[in-house]
């Protein structure tokens, strides 16, 4: 949602825990591919922002894809995470 808001794409964002560390890594689109400069300095705006939104990540792995014309709908399921969580202990 983070990424939606700040006017991107993206898609296969997985959390991983390591040791104390928790790194996110996700696709995001971007239209700027062939000027590599220019999508470094939005992708590491970007990044902060994640790191100041969610500060349990300690590190972020974005890789850049060009735009598709696919849509992912997102649902915050933050009011339900408990019971998420339970169910997923459970398996
Ligand atoms: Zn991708």
């Amino acid at each position: 949602m983070i990424v939606n808001n700040s006017g991107f794409k993206c898609h296969d964002i997985f959390s991983h825990k390591i040791k104390e560390d928790i790194i996110t890594e996700l696709h995001v689109e971007i239209d700027d591919t062939n000027d590599l400069g220019q999508a470094h300095k939005k992708i590491s705006l970007l990044e902060e922002k994640i790191k100041q939104e969610i500060p349990v990540v300690s590190k972020t792995i974005i890789h850049l894809d060009e735009p598709s014309e696919i849509l992912y709908d997102t649902t915050d399921i933050t009011y339900k995470s408990n019971e998420l969580i339970k169910i997923l202990i459970i398996f």
